[in-house]
């Protein structure tokens, strides 16, 4: 069964200035949309085509480069439009603990979010993850996803310059400021923590 395109959470002016309408009709109805179907053409037909999304980047991680590229790519996607919200959204109790407990506060988590953004080399994810209990930043390069990592991903910010290109040119610095100063969802962030385990792509 082909997989539909993962609907945006807000309306595609929602996140202005920081993400435009402009750069969403694009970076959503483009990239994210071609992503999901040229998986949906790799697995017609073929044993991955009744499996999960999840399952499908397990699967091919290592062995089918191709369709490991586009799934990771199509649930990258999926999970960084609901780690943003319209106006930035607070921390569960334990999640707050948790910041505390690794990067001392909110804002120090903040700053690092933006500084190993800015010092990600080329394209790819930096990630708020959660394993044993602890939190971390994690990066992954080009497509690759912490989906089937042994992490729980709590929060992504995507460093492709397809995400901020046409509002922000060259500044990936103005880009995450304004990400993560003003569109964070730390109640998307929390419910991922509470669930335990990785969200899902529906
Ligand atoms: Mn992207």
């Amino acid at each position: 069964m082909a997989f539909a395109l993962s609907p945006l959470p807000y309306p595609d002016t929602a996140l202005a200035p920081a993400i435009s309408a402009e750069t969403l009709s694009f970076h959503h109805g483009k990239h994210h949309q071609a992503y999901v179907d040229k998986m949906n053409a790799a697995i017609d037909g073929t044993p991955h085509a009744d499996a999960s999304l999840e399952a499908i980047i397990a699967a091919s991680r290592g062995s089918n480069q191709g369709l490991f590229n586009n799934a990771a790519q199509s649930w990258n996607h999926a999970f960084y439009w609901h780690s943003m919200a319209p106006a930035t959204t607070a921390p569960s109790a334990d999640l707050a603990a948790k910041i505390d407990a690794a990067f001392g506060s909110v804002d120090a988590l903040k700053q690092q979010l933006k500084d190993r953004g800015l010092g990600h080399f080329a394209s790819g994810w930096v990630w708020l993850a959660e394993k044993d209990g602890k939190l971390s930043i994690e990066e992954t390069h080009d497509a690759d996803t912490l989906a089937d990592s042994g992490f729980n991903p709590l929060l992504v910010l995507d460093v492709w310059e397809h995400a901020y290109y046409l509002d922000h040119q060259n500044k990936r610095p103005a880009y995450l400021d304004a990400v993560v100063e003003t569109k964070l969802n730390w109640a998307f962030a929390s419910e991922n923590l509470a669930r335990g385990k990785v969200w899902t792509y529906a």
